[in-house]
Parts: C-alpha cells; sequence; structure tokens
C-alpha cells in the first residue's frame, strides 16, 4: 500500500504516513457481502389427519325394504285395474293401498329405490288415471240414466214402463 499523498510505501497498520503525515485513507475493497438468499422458508405444514369422512351407509331398514314388493305389487294392481273400465275404482283402492305402504315404507327410513320406487310411480299414475276414469264413468252413467229418463219423458211426458 502506498501514501496517496508522496507515494511513499507505507507499512501495514499506519494511520499516518511516516513521511508526510498524511492521514492513510485506507481503502477497503469493498466486501462482498453475501447475499443471504432469503430461502422462502416453507412452512412447516402440520399433517393434516383427516378424519375419513364415514358415508351413511345407505341400508335400508328390513322392515321398510320388506315393504318394497307389497308396493310394486299393489303399484302394478292399481294402474292395471284403473284402466278396465267399470272397474276403474278398484285402481283407486288397490294404488291408495300401494300409496299407504309407501308412506310406511318412508316411515321406517326406507330409501324409495328399485321396487319401491316403480312402484310408487305407478301407484301415483294408477291413483290419477283410476280416478280420472272413474269420473268419466260416473258421467256417462248418469248422462246415460237422466238421458234415458228425458228421453222417456219427452216422448210420452211420463215415463214409460214406470
Ligand atoms: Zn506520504
Amino acid at each position: 500500500m502506498f501514501c496517496q499523498n508522496c507515494g511513499t510505501q507505507l507499512p501495514e497498520g499506519v494511520k499516518f504516513c511516516p513521511e508526510c503525515g498524511a492521514p492513510v485513507e485506507i481503502v477497503e475493497p469493498l466486501r462482498n457481502e453475501p447475499i443471504v438468499e432469503n430461502i422462502a422458508a416453507e412452512p412447516i405444514q402440520e399433517p393434516v389427519y383427516e378424519t375419513p369422512v364415514q358415508q351413511p351407509i345407505v341400508q335400508s331398514n328390513p322392515e321398510a325394504a320388506a315393504l318394497s314388493t307389497p308396493i310394486l305389487v299393489f303399484g302394478i294392481l292399481g294402474l292395471s285395474f284403473a284402466c278396465i273400465p267399470y272397474v276403474n275404482f278398484l285402481g283407486i283402492i288397490f294404488s291408495a293401498i300401494a300409496k299407504g305402504k309407501v308412506k310406511q315404507f318412508l316411515g321406517l327410513g326406507g330409501v324409495l329405490s328399485g321396487k319401491a320406487k316403480v312402484g310408487n310411480i305407478l301407484a301415483t299414475v294408477g291413483l290419477i288415471i283410476g280416478i280420472i276414469f272413474t269420473v268419466i264413468f260416473a258421467i256417462i252413467i248418469t248422462v246415460a240414466i237422466f238421458g234415458g229418463i228425458l228421453g222417456a219423458l219427452g216422448e210420452n211426458g211420463y215415463i214409460r214402463g214406470w
């Protein structure tokens, strides 16, 4: 290292030049500070122990399951009879029985599927068709009877044969 003023070689560690007395500027080499990289420290993740969600096992109550077949049978009978003239009302009865069993089935915690589901649909349709046909037949019969009476009255002013 040399004095910046007079150029004399300086011994190490001196603060002033022994020749001219000029203060020795200690030119410290720029220290390359090691850049401490901020290592994005991953937060230590606590292992999450997931409690396995227990799926409710859909298991129909055996009592409810036993009703599946009757529901289907009465559902079929209900819809069948609902479509048969003169006995449409039987369709209403059978459908109503099936519906009652569906209610019982659901009350026992039964899940409508398979036979019970089909039976329930048939019973619903049977009930609607049975009621419609019964009403239609009732009207037809009523009209026929009144028509006959009125026709008889219209012809002679009294009911013939009565
Ligand atoms: Zn000097």
